[in-house]
């Protein structure tokens, strides 16, 4: 008899569910996409979230920048210079590079 796990994240907890003939198998999948369940894949969309970070603009001091909420599109550097204050690095919505002291 041939046995499937099932794995899925519900509530946000990892769960398996084991079943033990492939018609289970599909009943078991439609139950935990009715109940709200998402397969663990999901995981993918951090990974994908991860390669856009990389993808980020380049503060020239400290590194990778971070999305701005406020300007959708446009980066800005989070770390402090050397002083005390904040690094003025950010960018348009075109991911030039633009200094904010001006
Ligand atoms: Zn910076």
């Amino acid at each position: 008899m041939a046995k499937f796990i099932v794995q899925a994240i519900y509530r946000d907890y990892p769960i398996a569910v084991e079943v033990e003939n492939f018609d289970d198998l599909n009943k078991i999948i439609d139950r935990l996409d009715g109940i709200g369940a998402v397969p663990p894949t999901k995981g993918h969309s951090e990974a994908a979230q991860i390669e856009q970070e990389r993808a980020a603009p380049v503060c020239p001091y400290h590194g990778a920048m971070k999305p701005s909420t406020k300007v959708p599109g446009t980066f800005y550097c989070v770390a402090k210079m050397g002083d005390g204050s904040y690094c003025k690095s950010k960018t348009d919505a075109q991911g030039r590079l633009v200094d904010g002291a001006k």
